[in-house]
């Protein structure tokens, strides 16, 4: 594949030949990507998907002028292989992104490893055709200088490179989270390649995250790009600017989902002052489900039972907004969807093509976007480091195995007969109709059983860590 040259000028020229008189124009370059990734938000957390309290009038507006999709997955219920699922299309099992115990179920700051360089992300792809590729946020993919953004296709990089809760000063203690002090967490913030703040400065992060997201979209409104913004909160320690302290009645978690809020507003505003709305597609999402064990420092799943670190729907479930003016058309969309569907739609809008030699596990949503098809998508996977815990096909669920988030009960049970719910008239997962439907339950074991039989699972990327002390 040739990069795409010379594209801005083309565009300037067929503007200016056809502006007043012709039929709307077809797109004279492809459509720049956007991905806006929150960590931790949950189903419940935004007004748009039903929050009393967090009052989010951006992202509001953002899915009444495009899609809300209500039945969207992640790739894993915890940060890393989440990441991983986005960037590669893939279930994080072929990729090595997974651990095997609770303490390598991510990447942490002491990680030898990251991404492996033969993963072929988004950004790779995008970049050879020609766009500008800008990460500003959360990498955690591995923060050694062989695995940051550069390596994987990105242009340029700002932000934290894991979790703003690791490389903790202090003997971990829940009063910690409490009210946060940034110096108990010895985050570094990076551009591009080098440190340039340690610890970081949090309480600013997201704004900054912002201003440099901003900057982006001026400098290179010329031509496609690619731009992912994969904020570091709400996961906890939360801190917000100080324009937003007690702004939300919803407390400390309701300011930081408001200044995200602001941010998407912020960035949907500049699109629109460039005249690049009509040619942006616009995602957002979040990683993973909300982190409980923090109580009201932690989000809401809403009607989905559990959170973060499980196979429940409250781990996996996410608000999925997608905004295009005038091609994405405004509705909400119940059918299966899921980030790795993200990347098979940013490829083919982008003109690129799916890596070779790979199973790759994401749909292209866009006839779904841009027009009123279903989805190809009618299997969900849940996997739990390298298990699959759960099966979704259409509105059924099955789940075999069980268990509460990292770290906390109820133990990891194998059910001997799976659990079945319906999630269309039974989306909290409260009633087990595994007696009334035997065949729809025996075909999700096989459906199942054909995943673990196929799938290849590559060695742990994880679970390379420091010994236990
Ligand atoms: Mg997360």
């Amino acid at each position: 594949m040739q990069p795409i040259k010379g594209l801005g000028f083309l565009v300037i020229v067929t503007t200016l030949a056809c502006s007043a008189t012709a039929p709307p124009a077809p797109i004279e370059r492809p459509p720049n990507i956007v991905i806006i990734f929150a960590d931790d938000l949950g189903y419940g957390d935004l007004g748009a998907y039903g929050h009393p309290t967090i009052q989010t009038p951006n992202l509001d507006r953002m899915a009444a002028e495009g899609q809300k999709w209500t039945q969207f997955y992640v790739g894993a219920s915890v940060c890393s292989p989440s990441r991983a699922a986005l960037l590669t299309g893939r279930l994080p099992v072929r990729s090595g992104a997974y651990g095997t115990e609770a303490r390598t179920r991510v990447f942490f700051h002491d990680s030898p490893n990251g991404l492996s360089g033969d993963e072929v992300t988004l950004a790779e792809i995008l970049k050879q055709r020609g766009y500008a590729t800008g990460i500003f946020g959360k990498w955690h993919l591995g923060h050694l200088p062989d695995y940051l953004p550069g390596q994987q296709g990105f242009d340029e990089y700002f932000g934290i490179p894991y979790s703003n809760d690791m490389d903790l000063t202090r003997e971990y203690s829940m009063e910690l989270f409490r009210e946060p002090k940034i110096e108990t967490w010895n985050v570094p913030l990076i551009d591009g390649a080098e440190i340039v703040e340690r610890p970081a400065e949090q309480s600013t992060i997201t704004r900054r995250y912002t201003e440099r997201a901003v900057d982006f979209i001026e400098r290179n409104r010329d031509q496609p790009f690619f731009l992912y913004v994969p904020h570091s909160m709400p996961h906890v320690p939360l801190f917000r600017s100080s324009e937003f302290v007690d702004k939300s009645a919803a407390g400390m978690y309701g300011d930081v989902i408001e200044e995200i809020d602001w941010s998407v507003g912020q960035i949907l505003d500049k699109l629109r002052e460039s005249d690049l709305d009509e040619n942006t597609l616009v995602v957002f999402t979040s990683d993973n489900g909300p982190w409980l064990v923090f109580e009201t420092h932690g989000g809401s799943a809403g009607l989905l039972n559990q959170g973060k670190g499980t196979t429940w729907e409250g781990g996996m479930r996410v608000p999925a907004l997608f905004w295009w003016p005038g091609k994405v058309e405004p509705r909400t969309v119940v059918d299966l969807g899921a980030t790795m569907d993200v990347f098979a739609t940013a490829v083919q809008l982008g003109g690129g093509e799916l890596p070779e030699g790979r199973p790759i596990d994401g749909f292209d949503l866009s006839a779904t976007l841009l027009g009123n098809a279903p989805t190809e998508r009618e299997v969900v996977l849940y996997y739990r480091f390298n298990e699959i815990y759960a099966i979704r096909k259409g509105w059924f669920k099955a789940h075999f195995i069980t268990q509460g988030e990292y770290g906390m009960g109820p133990e990891r049970t194998e059910h001997e007969t799976p659990l079945l719910y319906h999630l269309g008239n039974d989306p909290g997962e409260r009633f087990d109709v595994a007696k009334d439907h035997p065949e729809v339950l025996q075909d999700l074991i096989d459906e199942a059983a054909g995943y673990r039989e196929s799938v290849e699972v590559r060695p742990s990327l994880f679970d390379a860590r420091p010994p236990a002390e």
